[in-house]
C-alpha cells in the first residue's frame, strides 16, 4: 500500500473516530454511554496511513498506487548539474 497524500510505503493503521480518553471518561460515569460510545466508535474504525493518518492509500499494484510511487521516485531523485544546465538554457534560450 502507498500513500496518496505523503508517499508513505507500507501497511495501512487502524484508526477509530472519536477519543480514547472520552471513552474511558463515559466508562467511568456510567455503564451506559460508555456501552454506546465504544460500540459508536467500532463501527466507525477506518483504515489510514500511519504517518499523516490520511485515508489515500492506495495498493501499490493498482495503476494510481504505481503512478503515486513513480512520481515519489522521481521526487528522491538528486538533482545533476546537467539537469540544471538544460532548464537554465531553455528558460534563457527557449531549447
Ligand atoms: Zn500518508
Amino acid at each position: 500500500m502507498i500513500c496518496a497524500h505523503c508517499g508513505y510505503i507500507g501497511k495501512t493503521e487502524r484508526f477509530s473516530k472519536g477519543s480514547y480518553l472520552l471513552e474511558i471518561i463515559l466508562w467511568m460515569m456510567l455503564f451506559v454511554p460508555g456501552t454506546l460510545y465504544t460500540t459508536w466508535r467500532f463501527f466507525n474504525e477506518y483504515h489510514a496511513c500511519p504517518i499523516c493518518r490520511n485515508m489515500t492509500m492506495t495498493p501499490l499494484d493498482s495503476t494510481l498506487g504505481k503512478k503515486i510511487a513513480n512520481e515519489k521516485e522521481r521526487m528522491n531523485e538528486p538533482i545533476t548539474k546537467k539537469e540544471v544546465h538544460n532548464f537554465l538554457a531553455r528558460l534563457f534560450y527557449g531549447k
